[in-house]
């Protein structure tokens, strides 16, 4: 069985960043986990929501849609407050990802990178990072000993991917994105991409961008191999589980 875990900020960047690849290693028979870390109740678009409660309620049933239409085997929306990632207890939050990873067992994780994707939303940036702390410690028996006690188990992925691009989003600032070393051709997956992303209706005054850049963009997602179990120098791939060993 092989296993890929994606750690998001907000709903809607599972589908916008990640909703091929998602899609596409559900086709190839993986299992697959999503963890947003927050439920979006900062969003500029606000759906008619009267306040950040209703707004992140109507999130998190936008995100189960999507989750569903990407056929993720579990999503899972935290409740850390979006926009404020980078003021939190870096520790606490890493715990709860370490046991998302000990408990779902993925054999690749992927992830925002520090320049934080596309947008350079600080929060994708934190994702990144806190995923990244996750992705190393919950191999080892001395980080989070607490949750050992409870019939888990120390687990190490096998592979750490960032997302990246080879294009910047026109009028933002520059960004310096991580080299690419993995193409995952999503071009069947496109349609299904699109219709997860306007699974977030609250969103869809981004709609419009979004899906002009995918579908002149978004024949692939790329990646960036950050950390593998497997010291040999690597060569590009087109599979994020390329010479990773599934289990029962
Ligand atoms: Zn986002």
């Amino acid at each position: 069985m092989f296993r890929l875990m994606v750690v998001t900020a907000h709903p809607d960047d599972e589908a916008g960043n990640f909703g091929g690849t998602l899609r596409h290693y559900h086709e190839y028979g993986a299992a697959t986990s999503v963890i947003c870390l927050t439920p979006g109740q900062a969003a500029t678009n606000r759906g008619g929501a009267r306040n950040d409660q209703e707004l992140a309620a109507m999130r998190r049933k936008e995100f189960a849609s999507a989750c569903e239409l990407l056929k993720v085997s579990q999503g899972v929306v935290l409740d850390y407050p979006d926009g404020k990632l980078h003021c939190l207890d870096a520790y606490r939050v890493v715990n709860e990802l370490t046991l998302h990873i000990r408990q779902f067992r993925p054999q690749v994780v992927a992830t925002f990178g520090p320049e934080g994707g596309l947008t350079a939303h600080t929060d994708h940036s934190l994702a990144g990072v806190f995923a990244t702390l996750a992705f190393h410690w919950a191999g080892r028996s001395n980080r989070y000993p607490d949750q050992l006690k409870e019939n888990l188990a120390p687990y190490s992925p096998q592979k750490l991917y960032y997302s990246t691009a080879n294009t910047t989003l026109s009028g933002r600032p520059p960004i310096i994105h991580a080299p690419i070393t993995a193409a995952v051709d999503v071009a069947p997956q496109l349609e299904a991409k699109l219709a997860a992303f306007k699974a977030h209706t609250s969103q869809n005054p981004l709609f419009p961008i979004l899906e002009e850049h995918v579908r002149k963009h978004g024949r692939h997602e790329y990646y960036h191999l950050v950390a593998s179990a497997r010291p040999a120098p690597h060569a590009p791939e087109t599979d994020l589980f390329e010479g990773v060993e599934g289990d029962l």
